[in-house]
């Protein structure tokens, strides 16, 4: 594949934007050039149901070094795993307790968290089932564009269109700190990848629910016709209150002494 070869500089080196099982590659194409216009350039694939083509690259236009830089994974949670924030795009209003904000709030929270250092991932669903309910179980927020309610769903790309615009904007208007943030953000990185107090990355979390799972699968606590729903409740209850790995460390101890169970 040919690509655009001019080398840009990625404004949002904490983002990335994260597409699961997309169906159609102009879509993937099109979420390119919506990223690359807000000047976001990290665009992680989920298991495509087909790859990036001569499609994705003609809706990418002058955006496809973006697709072709584009890592493939075949899991979710391999594409979450260095992320310490995770917000999902959905088209209708979930029914359980992940917080679910507007655009404005939703990314204002994601700013927030991109100053101090917080990789993030904003998740985007497939078009035609969105995102599946163990997907929402890794985000900590949901955002909903409040579109017409007899007719909520974007178009794949419209919507990376609409969030990447709104972080943008916002972006835009913390620019005077930004730039000192900038001056400053590689010792400030290295500094919180070190700092324990930092939030817990989802690989870390994914451990943490896999000791959890097997303790008090062991205890007889879980059993095949509970499991799921309170190994669900449980993920709920982290996401919101976004543990460190600390916090990770300390429950992990407890359930080590528990269950006398050590996980790897
Ligand atoms: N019928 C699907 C729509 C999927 S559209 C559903 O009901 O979930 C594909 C993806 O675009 C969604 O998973 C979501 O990430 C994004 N999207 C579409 N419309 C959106 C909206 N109104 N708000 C936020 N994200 C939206």
């Amino acid at each position: 594949m040919t690509h655009n070869a001019r080398a840009m500089s990625n404004d949002h080196p904490l983002v990335k934007i994260v597409l699961v099982e997309t169906s159609h590659p102009g879509n993937i194409g099109s979420a390119a050039r919506a990223m690359k216009t807000m000047g976001f350039t990290e665009l992680v694939l989920v298991a495509p149901v087909n790859s990036p083509d001569a499609v994705a690259t003609s809706m990418a236009a002058g955006a496809d070094d973006v697709l072709f830089h584009a890592k493939t994974v075949m899991t979710l949670a391999e594409a979450l795993a260095d992320c310490h924030l995770v917000v999902g795009s959905t088209a209708r209003p979930r029914g359980f307790s992940v917080p679910e904000y507007a655009p404005q709030e939703g990314i204002a929270k994601v700013v927030e968290g991109v100053q101090t250092g917080l990789k993030t991932a904003l998740v985007f669903g497939r078009e035609r089932t969105g995102l599946t309910n163990a997907e929402i179980d890794f985000c900590h927020h949901l955002i909903r564009i409040p579109s017409h309610a007899e007719y909520s769903s974007l178009n794949l790309s419209q919507a990376v269109q609409v969030l990447s615009y709104e972080y943008r904007m916002q972006w835009l208007a913390t620019l005077p700190e930004q730039s000192l943030h900038q001056l400053t953000a590689t010792a400030t990185q290295q500094e919180s990848a070190k700092a324990i107090e930092r939030p817990a990355t989802s690989a870390e979390l994914d451990s943490l629910y896999a000791h959890w799972q097997q303790c008090f699968t062991e205890s007889g606590f879980l059993q095949d016709d509970n499991h799921e729903r309170l190994m669900r409740f449980i993920k709920v209850m982290m996401n919101r209150s976004h543990p460190s790995l600390q916090e990770v460390n300390i429950l992990r101890g407890m359930l080590s002494s528990v269950c006398r169970y050590q996980a790897e």
